[in-house]
């Protein structure tokens, strides 16, 4: 993305204010106007903008509870917010500064002073997405890496909580990878890795649907809203594409081409159950598929599933 695509939202009371900004830096991005603090809180949280312009005496709700607020969710804590007012002495600008602004323009306002500060907040809110994507990301295969997957793991069992909806999770791992790259070099290993991504991927279907790379040769699917026959079915189907896919692994103790073993797991997420328990299983799943000799998948039990004890302090 570059600024030119970026997305402002202006909150201020003044109409004349608005359109004056409106007019200029509507030149060159997209242009979203609340006339209060209520409104421009929910237009942060339905539109994502890039940047807030902010104004801080407004009736009702002040520029100072709208930047607290937005900073208290998680949703709207990163957009970088400038507040742009009329209150000149030094302790509101520190007051703002503190509550996290990035900017604090006074008004009366050079237009050009503020084009040039937004240009240059909204390339550093570019670049510094762009570096959180990429921190998400796995530098081999592309596909989300493990802090991606524990973040959309923790986002979709809480979701799950809430919702009271079953949540599936695979576990997949190359059989005798090691032997793949002994015989065919790990520039090769690194290919098939991409190749298995690439199969995995075109099972899933559902937009909420992530495969991440959980380590080495090993990745894990999570599968929101899906129960365990569902899972069971992606299982299958990605067992059932590598045989098509057909990468010759004449290392390969279980067949001829390179296949996977998957462990999958299912439930609906309760608050206070232990997220780790969850992928533990999964993880055993995987072991049994292992030992059950491999190019297979097993459903695992979530026997671990009880409540953390949490220690009461004494009276
Ligand atoms: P199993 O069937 O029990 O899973 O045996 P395995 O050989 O697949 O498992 P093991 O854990 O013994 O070996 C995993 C291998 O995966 C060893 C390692 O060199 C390879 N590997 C891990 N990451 C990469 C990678 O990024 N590229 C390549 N080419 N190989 C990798
Ligand atoms: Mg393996
Ligand atoms: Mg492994």
């Amino acid at each position: 993305m570059t600024t030119t695509q970026c997305t402002l939202l202006l909150i201020d009371d003044s109409k004349t204010n608005l359109s004056l900004l409106t007019g200029v830096l509507g030149l060159e991005y997209r242009i979203l106007v609340a006339e209060n603090g209520k409104d421009g809180i929910e237009l942060a949280h339905s539109e994502l903008p890039d940047l807030i312009l902010l104004d801080i005496s407004m009736p009702d709700m002040d520029g100072y509870v709208v930047c607290a607020e937005l900073k208290k969710a998680i949703q709207t804590r990163n957009i970088p917010i400038i507040f742009l007012t009329a209150m000149n002495h030094l302790e509101d600008e520190t007051k703002g500064l503190e509550l996290g602004a990035v900017d604090y323009i006074t008004k009366p306002f050079s237009m050009q002073i503020v084009k040039v500060r937004v240009r240059n907040h909204l390339e550093l809110k570019v670049y510094r997405d762009r570096l959180m994507r990429l921190s998400m990301i796995d530098g081999l295969t592309s596909i989300a890496n493990r802090r991606q997957f524990d973040r959309t793991l923790a986002q979709e069992w809480l979701r799950g909580t809430r919702k009271k909806t079953q949540l599936s999770l695979l576990m997949l791992d190359i059989d005798y990878f090691k032997q793949f790259n002994d015989c065919y070099g790990h520039l090769e290993g690194d290919d098939c890795l991409k190749q298995v991504v690439r199969t995995i991927k075109q099972q899933l279907e559902r937009p909420l649907d992530l495969v991440a790379r959980y380590g080495g040769e090993e990745f894990v699917c999570v599968l929101p809203e899906t129960d365990v026959e569902g899972a069971v079915h992606i299982a299958k189907c990605i067992i059932n594409q590598m045989k098509k896919l057909a990468i010759v692994h004449e290392g390969s103790a279980v067949a001829s081409y390179v296949t996977l073993s998957i462990g999958v797991i299912c439930t609906v997420p309760k608050a206070g159950y232990a997220i780790n328990d969850f992928i533990d299983s999964a993880d055993r799943a995987l072991y049994h598929a292992k030992k059950a000799g491999r190019n297979g998948y097993e459903v695992g039990k979530l026997n671990a599933q009880r409540p953390k004890v949490i220690a009461q302090e004494k009276v």
